[in-house]
């Protein structure tokens, strides 16, 4: 009897390493079908993401108890990529294994009346997670230099300067204690089609479609074109970027919950000391009726 080959996948810090953007890298390089560490197919990917969900919990749990206790620290997931490839299944299959007291999501649209009388930074500065909290954001104040550059929504000079403003905010976020996990989940064309003619075909899904994803799609080659001076001009040491190949919903998930345990597991939060005498209290307990 032939037993069933367990998959092989990459522990979360090698794949972090593997999927980190670093100089020289090229987003036409990757190929959005490609399961990079894991080793495996659906099956095998949704028993691990079942597997590490458990384990990241506990760690929010205990980062949580953590920010409870007078900890300082927190996280920010930046969630990006086109339509369709998959940040809203990343809150729900990925953050959604947490309990919700410990997440701040926001998600980003385009600019109210009263966001758009602010820099573009004002309305995520309100959105930012709490100490002992997981922010994620699906979209971000990368939009400002991504459909905003690829529109002309405002002079080149000021989405030029922007970059140089993103990295300053997000080293400020990092020195003050907030580990910042920022990936693109990378969709082919095809796969996108495909999943934008499901949402047609469905009734239950129209409300996910938007007539303006036909002219991003249009744009393809542009928003390329300005996701890789993203990956030029941001990725830095305290805030890398990552690229997760999206074609495959298992894998993407897999991917960035593997992330967001390479994080947590790195900052190793620790379930705090009582502040009072474990003893007494039990004897107090113990001392009272009923
Ligand atoms: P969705 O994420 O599908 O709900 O779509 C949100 C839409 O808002 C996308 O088309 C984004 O490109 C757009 N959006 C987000 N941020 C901005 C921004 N700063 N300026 C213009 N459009 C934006
Ligand atoms: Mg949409």
């Amino acid at each position: 009897v032939a037993t069933k080959q367990k998959a092989r996948v990459d522990p979360p810090g090698v794949l972090a390493d593997r999927l980190r953007v670093g100089p020289g890298f090229r987003l036409v390089d990757v190929e959005p079908r490609s399961t990079p560490g894991f080793d495996g197919g659906n099956a095998d990917g949704q028993a691990a993401l079942a597997r590490g969900g458990k384990r990241l919990s506990e760690f929010q749990e205990r980062l949580f108890a953590e920010g409870r206790s007078g900890g300082h620290r927190s996280v920010l997931l930046i969630v990006q990529g086109m339509d369709t490839s998959g940040k809203g299944g990343i809150v729900r299959h990925v953050v959604g294994a947490v309990d919700p007291q410990g997440v701040r999501h926001q998600a980003f649209g385009a600019p109210t009346e009263e966001e758009l009388q602010h820099d573009f930074l004002w309305r995520v500065r309100r959105a930012l997670p709490r100490a002992g909290q997981i922010g994620v954001f699906d979209r971000s104040h990368y939009e400002d230099v991504v459909v905003v550059r690829v529109n002309e929504l405002v002079p080149r000079s000021t989405w030029q300067e922007r970059y140089a403003q993103i990295n300053g905010f997000e080293q400020s976020l990092a020195d003050d204690g907030t580990t910042l996990i920022k990936v693109l989940l990378q969709i082919s064309p095809a796969e996108q089609r495909e999943r934008l003619a499901s949402r047609l075909a469905r009734p239950e899904k129209h409300w996910k479609y938007d007539p303006s994803d036909v002219e991003a799609r249009l744009r393809w080659d542009d928003y390329q074109e300005a996701y890789q001076a993203v990956l030029d001009r941001c990725s830095t040491p305290d805030a890398p970027w990552y690229v997760v190949p999206a074609d495959r919903k298992w894998y993407v998930r897999w991917a960035v919950q593997q992330l967001l345990l390479d994080v947590l597991e790195g900052l190793d939060p620790q379930w705090p000391k009582a502040s009072f005498d474990v003893a007494v209290e039990k004897a107090r307990l113990a001392a009272t009726p009923g």
